[in-house]
């Protein structure tokens, strides 16, 4: 009508201050500290005024049991102390505030895509923690709770009726909890890469035909990297036809992360995201939801998230 067309171009940046009080220990490296890096390094860098900042709500168990077990949110829940902190295993604990900032960051999810389908804004990147990837369907492990990536997959197709969606995760280590949610679920394409052998010791044996799993070498460097997006990883998700790109985005592969032994740049991380907008302009209406996985050493995380968000944001 009239001719005007509306382009959607801001991206959503979402997360919440409940993030910040889940902490499992000083000695944690998964710490409220990694978010407080990427917001001044934002800041520093003047971007902030180039996001639209959403606060993120809590899932509602409806949201959580498309992927998760009833078993499994009440176990976290009555494991949830009301004083000190409760290991579920040696890496991964919950304090008073865990099932809080749980339930945020799986929600930062389910309002990006949201925001995303009603056209709001372009994309989204979900700062949240704690992550997500290694939650299992009954298993909280790996620092994990809610399978924050799944459960957004999860509400694009069940609560906005989309059939075909793609999850892409280039964290060091393998998600094994979002392929535990999709696998054989041939409405969702799970795409990765991690380092192999290392924790948590899956992903290499090709459980469904919907998982591509590209397991790499310690020491991979940054063209090693991009010849696999490039011959891999791409004609697949071409193939597919994705109508949204979910990316857990975990930046433990950079070089100056010692929790993992890859050997990544800022620039791949810009580069492998530019990769994955172009798909979605394609095929997915420019759709993209991206969450906030692994990345240990403050200052590469705060760096590299910048350059994540800086593509998606078209900046
Ligand atoms: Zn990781």
């Amino acid at each position: 009508m009239g001719g005007r067309e509306t382009k959607v171009t801001s991206t959503a940046f979402i997360s919440h201050r409940d993030c910040h009080l889940h902490d499992m220990g000083s000695y944690h490296p998964e710490s409220p500290a990694r978010l407080s890096a990427i917001s001044d390094h934002m800041i520093a860098q003047g971007l902030d005024h180039y996001f639209a900042f959403y606060d993120a709500p809590l899932a509602s168990f409806e949201q959580l049991l498309r992927v998760h077990s009833a078993f499994h949110l009440e176990r976290l829940k009555r494991n949830s102390p009301a004083l000190g902190i409760v290991h579920l295993d040696p890496d991964t604990a919950m304090n008073p505030h865990t099932w809080n900032a749980a339930l945020r960051s799986a929600g930062a999810g389910v309002l990006g895509v949201d925001l995303v389908m009603s056209r709001e804004v372009q994309n989204a990147f979900c700062a949240v923690r704690p992550p997500g990837h290694h939650a299992e369907r009954a298993n909280a492990m790996g620092f994990c709770f809610f399978n924050n990536i799944a459960v957004a997959a999860a509400h694009a197709l069940k609560a906005h009726g989309l059939s075909r969606v793609a999850v892409i995760d280039f964290d060091v280590h393998h998600g094994n909890g979002t392929e535990d949610c999709f696998k054989n679920n041939e409405q969702v394409l799970m795409i990765s890469m991690f380092q192999h052998p290392f924790y948590p010791y899956s992903g290499t044996d090709h459980p469904a035909s919907n998982m591509l799993n590209v397991p790499l070498p310690s020491g991979t460097n940054s063209d090693e990297f991009r010849q696999m997006v490039n011959e891999v990883w791409l004609p697949r998700l071409r193939e597919f036809k994705p109508e949204f790109i979910f990316i857990s985005a975990g930046f433990d592969a950079h070089h100056e992360d010692d929790l993992g032994g890859m050997k990544l740049h800022e620039r791949d991380f810009s580069w492998v995201s530019e990769q994955l907008k172009q798909v979605a302009d394609e095929t997915a209406q420019g759709r993209i939801v991206s969450m906030l996985e692994g990345g240990y050493v403050l200052s590469a995380l705060a760096r590299c998230v910048a350059a994540h968000i800086k593509v998606l944001a078209g900046l």
